[in-house]
Parts: C-alpha cells; sequence; structure tokens
C-alpha cells in the first residue's frame, strides 16, 4: 500500500482535510472515505487505477464528503499536516524538522520548524501574536476614526464573547477573530469601538456602528452564528 496526498482539499465546519490517495492491491474499485475518528478524508484506489479520473471523481463528491466534516464534532489540531483557517482562508501547516525555528507565513502555508511535539504550541502562540497585533492596530484606527480613546487591547480564548469593551476603555478580544474572514474581524473591531460612544445596545449604538463600518454587520453576524461554534474547535 502506498499513500501520498493530493491537492484536492475538503472544507466543512470548520475542518479542512486534503485527500490522501492510496493505492491498494486488495482495492477492486474506487472508494471515497471520511475517517470519522480524525476526518482524514481518503481516496483507495487499486493499484494500477489512472489518477486524474479518479481525482474528478472525488470532486464530484464534494458535497457528502463536505457534509460529513461538517458532522465532525472532534478537534482540530494544529500539528504537522494539519490544514487550519486563517483569515478564512486554508493555512496548511508545514513543519520541516530541521527548519527554522521561527515561524513563517509563505502563501497559504505557515512554515515551521524544530522538534513535532513543540508545534501546536508555536503554532498557537503564532496565531495569538498575529491576532494581537492586527487587532491592536485596527481597533488604534478605528477609535482615530471615530474620535474616541481606548486603553489596552488585548486578546483572550472566551468561550462566549468574540469582544468586550470596558467602562474605562480596555477592550478585549477572542484570538480566534484571527482564524474567520477580515470582514467579520472587522466588524467585531467596529462593534467594540462603537461602545465608546453608547455603552449600550440601542438604536444609537447600531447607528454608529453602520456610520463606522459603512455598512450593517448583517454577513458579519449571520457569519459568527454559521460557524462561530467550529472556530472554538481549533488548538483545542
Ligand atoms: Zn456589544
Amino acid at each position: 500500500m502506498s499513500t501520498a496526498s493530493s491537492d484536492l482539499t475538503f472544507t466543512g465546519g470548520g475542518h479542512s482535510r486534503q485527500l490522501t490517495v492510496r493505492r491498494s492491491a486488495l482495492a477492486r474499485r474506487m472508494r471515497l472515505a471520511v475517517d470519522p475518528r480524525d476526518g482524514a478524508v481518503r481516496l483507495t484506489l487499486p493499484r494500477r487505477a489512472a489518477l486524474g479520473p479518479a481525482l474528478k471523481w472525488a470532486e464530484s463528491q464534494r458535497a457528502w464528503v463536505e457534509q460529513a466534516l461538517a458532522k465532525l464534532p472532534t478537534q482540530e489540531t494544529l500539528g504537522p499536516g494539519s490544514v487550519i483557517p486563517f483569515e478564512g482562508e486554508p493555512l496548511h501547516i508545514d513543519w520541516h524538522p530541521g527548519g527554522s525555528r521561527v515561524i513563517k507565513r509563505e502563501g497559504d502555508r505557515l512554515i515551521v520548524g524544530g522538534p513535532e511535539e513543540m508545534v501546536e504550541a508555536r503554532v498557537l502562540r503564532w496565531l495569538r501574536s498575529e491576532a494581537a497585533r492586527r487587532l491592536d492596530a485596527e481597533t488604534r484606527a478605528a477609535a482615530g476614526r471615530a474620535g474616541v480613546t481606548v486603553g489596552r487591547v488585548r486578546v483572550g480564548d472566551p468561550r462566549s464573547r468574540w469582544g468586550s469593551c470596558s467602562a474605562s476603555g480596555d477592550i478585549a478580544y477572542s484570538w480566534r477573530l484571527i482564524l474567520m474572514p477580515p470582514a467579520v474581524r472587522e466588524a467585531t473591531v467596529v462593534h467594540e469601538v462603537a461602545h465608546r460612544l453608547h455603552m449600550h445596545h440601542g438604536p444609537e449604538f447600531h447607528d454608529a456602528v453602520e456610520r463606522l463600518l459603512g455598512r450593517a454587520p448583517k454577513a458579519e453576524r449571520a457569519w459568527l452564528k454559521a460557524h462561530g461554534a467550529a472556530m472554538h474547535r481549533v488548538g483545542r
């Protein structure tokens, strides 16, 4: 039996998996399966079957594969070979044991060196620091546009809220916002900054949000409702 990964990626419910192709002397026909334990998507082929048509067939099965992924209750690990969402796009964790320990992003790859058992913690740290850096800059820019001041901006991992604003102007966010499409992060930042104008969720508050954002954050709210829970499974 031989196994190789392919260029096909399936995504459902916050889980992304690259299709792996296995060749087996025992296989009589093509078979596509989603492993219920870890969500691995495997295409098994008879030894001599042509790869091109097989991949095309796997692509035609996308709907049910992604449904199966969406039903997975399991966590999304951050280990070598994992694909995680980053700003709403798949980011592949590319581990090179002998590589540099400084994490580097190259397009849709996150290049990580050093010992395997450290990969998860280091990727997590990188995600949190990316989130902190961008959220701090974006919050201060939005505050400037709104003509308000903000205090400390920090990131944490709260279960129930994506952001919060204290009466003294300190703003806290979930680092998981960095996993989501940038528009969702932007809407969350504007929401918290608008609390520096109004500490409630009344009509004046929503007017301020719309003015600062340039739109009503309807699509972003719908996105959070549909995908927010899945973001909590990343790295747990
Ligand atoms: Zn609020």
